[in-house]
């Protein structure tokens, strides 16, 4: 920053070099003091020297203009407020005595740092290239089949059905189930709304169970509860949609032993949870069915897009001729039942096979963020983060933690606040599904005399987590955290 000051009797051909040399397009005269005069660009020297001054005159001359400063500790948002304002490109920050602690410039200061952005590969084009070449344009085509495949190897599991997103695959799922009208579901409530919007598209009745604070996933006891009440209302669910949070599985075992009991079968969102694991097995493959998302913010994308996975082949060749508009097998397209426009392009599938090349950097990328925000924001009185049981490895898809308000100098939502003001995208922890409007008077079953994901939203919050996030836009969001909880 000192070679874009100068002092008043600097010359103007000084002053031009160290413009040249600077490449910011501004300098800042400073009193003796370290004042901030006015800023200068080439544009005003040379203004001056039209009117006649020589290039050995001191940068004095310059006609005296108030500069337009910031005062320190001002958010982004406000100082791009104030360069939009005055038409600068360039803008002073300076402490109580005026004295100039740094000059912000427009092209750095609007880097937006999000929450969790596409980040691509090497391969993606060729495989969109070849879709292009070869004029597969269309839901079906060899990288359909590919990336089908593929995943099936890389989880380890029988079949696989590529779709247009991963709520297709839900539904897909609980249509598959034979879930109708009346019929109930039990889902996680601490998720996004696509765990339970399907429920309701095949008009049946969604029932919230709470997490345990072990998993912040499904817990076993509140399920317990709940369909021992189910059973004695003898009105058992179709399915149970678990769902695994942030990258992290639920604790499957005993959801799945009583799942097994009381013969319900489960559908796993794994939306989240692509290459993470479970007692060293796949996530995705425990349920009757499994659901992946391509969505543009998980941990991997095709820009939009799912799949549903099985070790049922016959399930997933069901889901298939469900996802063409359950076309007959006849010329002239005969149809026997309702079905859905639900398969994934060719084009995007080829998207999907470069990224799948990639899961694993993503994922250690996504893990030492993780890692590296422990280690960065330690010591913080009140914050804790999403906990990995010993049998768990989370893909980190994001960085999550709480705040408590109690011990913490600032309360999550502040925080949230003033990381926005600063251009960093965090989000709160789900809204459980329990609490949203649109599901209101819908049953729901706590984890025991508290409810855990209500506390896990009010004081949670997901950190920028993006596998593309460099070095210094995570010193930029520790840095910016610590100077408010700190
Ligand atoms: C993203 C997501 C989905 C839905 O996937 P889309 O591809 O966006 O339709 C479902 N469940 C969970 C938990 C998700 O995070």
């Amino acid at each position: 920053m000192k070679t874009d000051c100068i002092a008043e009797e600097t010359t103007l051909r000084e002053a031009l070099a160290r413009l040249d040399a600077s490449g910011r397009g501004v300098l800042v005269i400073l009193s003796e003091g370290g004042e901030v005069r006015r800023t200068v660009t080439d544009g005003d020297l040379r203004r001056l020297i039209l009117k006649g001054a020589s290039l050995e005159d001191p940068v004095r001359g310059l006609p005296p203009r108030v500069p337009v400063t910031a005062p320190q500790g001002i958010s982004r948002v406000e100082a791009l407020g104030i360069m939009d304002e005055y038409h600068l490109d360039h803008l002073p920050v300076v402490d109580a005595g005026n004295r100039l602690v740094e000059i912000f410039d427009r092209k750095t200061l609007s880097k937006r740092i999000f929450l969790s952005s596409p980040h691509m590969g090497d391969l993606e084009r060729e495989y969109v290239d070849e879709a292009f070449r070869s004029n597969w344009i269309a839901p079906l085509g060899p990288n359909v089949d590919a990336f089908e495949r593929e995943i099936c190897e890389m989880i380890g599991i029988k079949a696989a059905a590529a779709l247009s997103s991963g709520s297709a695959a839900i539904h897909l799922a609980l249509r598959l189930l034979g879930v109708g009208s009346g019929d109930r579901v039990f889902c996680s409530s601490l998720t996004f709304i696509a765990s339970a919007a399907p429920i309701v598209y095949q008009d049946a009745e969604p029932v919230f169970i709470d997490s345990e604070p072990e998993t912040w996933n499904m817990s076993p006891k509140a399920l317990e509860r709940a369909l021992a009440e189910a059973k004695a209302e003898r009105k058992l669910p179709k399915a149970i949609v678990v769902v695994n949070l942030y990258g992290q599985s639920a604790d499957m075992d005993p959801i799945l032993e009583l799942a097994d009991y009381y013969g319900v079968p489960v559908v796993e969102d794994a939306a989240e949870s692509l290459g993470a694991k479970y007692k060293g097995r796949n996530s995705g493959t425990f349920g009757r069915l499994g659901v992946f998302s391509f969505n543009g913010n998980k941990i991997i994308t095709t820009s939009g897009g799912g799949m549903l996975v099985s070790d049922d082949s016959d399930l997933i060749a069901r889901a298939r001729f469900l996802s063409t508009q359950a076309r007959e097998p006849a010329l002239h397209y005969e149809h026997k039942e309702i079905g859905y426009n639900y398969r994934m392009s060719n084009i995007l599938a080829g998207i999907g096979r470069g990224q799948l090349k990639v899961l694993d950097d993503r994922i250690e990328a996504r893990r030492r963020m993780f890692d590296t925000y422990v280690t960065e924001l330690s010591g913080i009185p009140g914050i804790e983060w999403m906990p990995e049981p010993a049998w768990s490895f989370s893909n980190r898809w994001l960085t999550a933690c709480t705040l408590d308000p109690t011990k913490s100098r600032i309360d999550n939502h502040t925080l949230l606040k003033k990381l926005a003001d600063d251009l960093i995208e965090a989000r709160p922890i789900w809204k459980p599904l329990h609490l949203q409007p649109v599901f209101k008077g819908c049953s729901y079953y706590q984890h025991d005399n508290t409810s855990v994901s209500d506390s896990l939203y009010d004081i949670g919050l997901c950190l920028p987590s993006g596998s593309n996030m460099t070095q210094d836009d995570i010193a930029r969001v520790t840095g910016k955290i610590r100077s408010l909880v700190g």
